[in-house]
């Protein structure tokens, strides 16, 4: 019932997540029968955040290209007042934004973009450790702050790391208890995420 080009768009907004059939119909609804230009100005925004913006050759977080530095580095890892020494890894720029958002972590960052986890047949050779190692290295970190998060994948993740890194001799820690077993870091609130950062636990080193 719906003309092909609403179709389209329809299974266009399912890829988002957590945007089903339904949801991505009354969005694409939405659009259509907006008089305010609402979808001519969404999708010039769309366009210019796939023009403008790019992952942080360094850490994984977003980097604003407007800049036009080379490499192409986040505004975090080009502020020289951050404490290099410390180097928080964390699984998704969203955990990201929220230890940045509860003030604890004056170090800079690394973003694996990706858990281990057998259900979705993600292994250990999936994960960026060569990559992080040489950030260890080339950066002089002396600690590595482990904030993947209290879940089954989190956890395993988290000691495997900490196994690998053990070779480099850099101190690892674990962000403490506190953010909910199972928890998002996204949806812990600043003091707790902030208690979990200064509450860290050694592993090793
Ligand atoms: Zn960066």
């Amino acid at each position: 019932v719906l003309p092909e080009r609403l179709s389209r768009l329809v299974r266009w907004l399912t890829k988002l997540p957590g945007v089903g059939e339904k949801t991505a119909q009354r969005y694409a609804l939405y659009i259509v029968a907006d008089t305010t230009d609402y979808g001519r100005r969404l999708s010039e925004e769309l366009a210019q955040v796939a023009a403008q913006l790019r992952p942080c050759e360094r850490c994984g977080h977003v980097a604003d290209l407007e800049d036009g530095k080379d490499p192409v580095l986040c505004s975090i890892c080009r502020d020289n007042k951050r404490d290099s020494s410390t180097l928080c890894v964390v699984a998704r720029i969203q955990d990201l934004i929220a230890i940045e958002r509860s003030g604890a972590m004056r170090g800079r960052y690394f973003v694996l973009g990706k858990l281990l986890s057998p259900l979705e047949g993600i292994g250990p050779d999936d994960l960026p450790v060569a990559t992080l190692s040489r950030r260890i290295a080339e950066e002089k970190v002396q600690e590595v702050v482990i904030a993947t998060p209290p879940s089954v994948d989190g956890e395993a993740t988290a000691l495997y790391l900490a196994r690998e890194l053990a070779a480099t001799g850099v101190r690892i820690s674990r962000i403490a208890s506190g953010v909910p077993h199972g928890g998002d870091l996204e949806f812990a609130d600043e003091i707790t995420l902030g208690r979990a950062i200064d509450g860290r636990k050694a592993l090793s080193g």
